[in-house]
């Protein structure tokens, strides 16, 4: 699947739900959420049937999101399919950790069984190693549990574990070195990602947006200058740096102020409701739910797919004034 602009596609980012066990301030909406209900969100067997329609139009990689993706009922079963589907090559999940150190079966914690089940990268968010601050912005003091979360999954054996920290001014910017050496002890690649205005619109602002460009000058200080690893590219934007004297690895996303951020795009979105969405900072997306309950075949639902990566934008639209229409936990990040 090429588009207009030459973007390979080769990743799909699923959101499985839109619930979530966390209250994040720049994700969720502060007013009292609806969640979805369970006839508006795509079966396991749906979902599986589209991962597999998008393998054959030459996705590679997919990765698992929300809401908490760990919070939807069997989801470690439905994890464990995708590996059966030809043409994956690489299943990740984006976590907030709190669910990770839980032991579903006696001796048996979350993150073992999902490894056992295929996940091979793990993305855990955390932003801040202040228990305090963590519990102002996610709404819930599981700061300890995130923590265990961590540690299990390293004892677990996935491929790669990443953490991903949002900047926020005034919240976590004294938070940047002890982020980075708790990662650094860890073995731990560690990504700072620019809030983006996909929440309630008067999340992002002035007061507390924090752009790369300011995390990196703050780190440089500390360590001296970061070593660009052109080389080095996950499946996603970041673009990575070294640490001067050390092998540890740190990553940057900046949607906001990086120019360059969409050309190497290489993603598109199917929400928990199943809307097919070319671009994160784009209002257009597309109700594939509808033709697949309808009984749409696998070529029409094929061709749905190369439709929706046609209209996929040069670009976001978050410079521009963008309102969002969704918010960031009905997307999946
Ligand atoms: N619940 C999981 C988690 O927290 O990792 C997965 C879903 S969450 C929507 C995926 C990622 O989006 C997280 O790393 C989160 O920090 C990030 N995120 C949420 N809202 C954001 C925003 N407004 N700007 C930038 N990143 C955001
Ligand atoms: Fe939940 Fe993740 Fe959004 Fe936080 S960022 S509210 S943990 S979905």
């Amino acid at each position: 699947m090429q588009d207009r602009y030459g973007h390979r596609i080769s990743y799909l980012r699923v959101s499985i739900t839109d619930r979530c066990n966390e209250r994040c301030t720049y994700c969720m909406p502060q007013e009292l959420q609806e969640w979805l209900p369970r006839e508006g969100i795509l079966t396991f067997e749906e979902t599986l049937r589209l991962i597999r329609i998008a393998a054959d139009l030459g996705v590679s990689k997919v990765r698992i999101t929300g809401g908490e993706p760990l919070t939807r009922r069997d989801v470690i079963n439905f994890i464990g399919r995708i590996p059966e589907i030809s043409g994956i090559k690489s299943i990740g999940l984006s976590t907030n950790g709190t669910l990770l150190a839980r032991e579903i079966t006696p001796g048996e914690t979350m993150a073992a069984a999902l490894r056992d089940a295929g996940v091979n990268s793990v993305n855990i968010s955390l932003d801040t190693l202040d228990r305090e601050t963590y519990s102002q912005i996610t709404g819930r003091d599981f700061h300890e549990q995130v923590l265990s979360g961590i540690d299990v999954a390293i004892a677990a054996g996935f491929g790669q574990i990443k953490l991903n920290t949002v900047l926020m001014r005034g919240r976590n910017e004294d938070q940047l070195i002890p982020l980075i050496e708790f990662a650094g002890a860890r073995d731990l690649i560690l990504r700072f990602i620019e809030m983006m205005p996909v929440s309630t619109t008067d999340v992002l602002d002035e007061d507390n947006f924090m752009s790369i460009l300011e995390a990196k000058r703050t780190i440089e200080s500390f360590y001296g200058s970061l070593m660009p690893e052109t080389g080095f590219r996950t499946n996603g934007p970041a673009t990575y740096y070294q640490l001067p004297g050390r092998k540890q690895r740190i990553g940057f996303i900046g949607a906001m102020t990086n120019l360059h951020f969409c050309e190497s795009c290489n993603k598109l979105r199917l929400t928990c409701d199943g809307k097919l969405r070319p671009c994160l900072g784009s209002y257009l997306e597309f109700d594939i739910m509808r033709p697949l309950r309808a009984g749409a075949s696998d070529a029409e639902l094929r061709q749905f797919f190369l439709d929706v990566v046609d209209r996929k934008p040069r670009e976001h639209d978050f410079r521009n004034s963008y309102q969002p229409n969704r918010k960031m936990i009905a997307i999946g990040g």
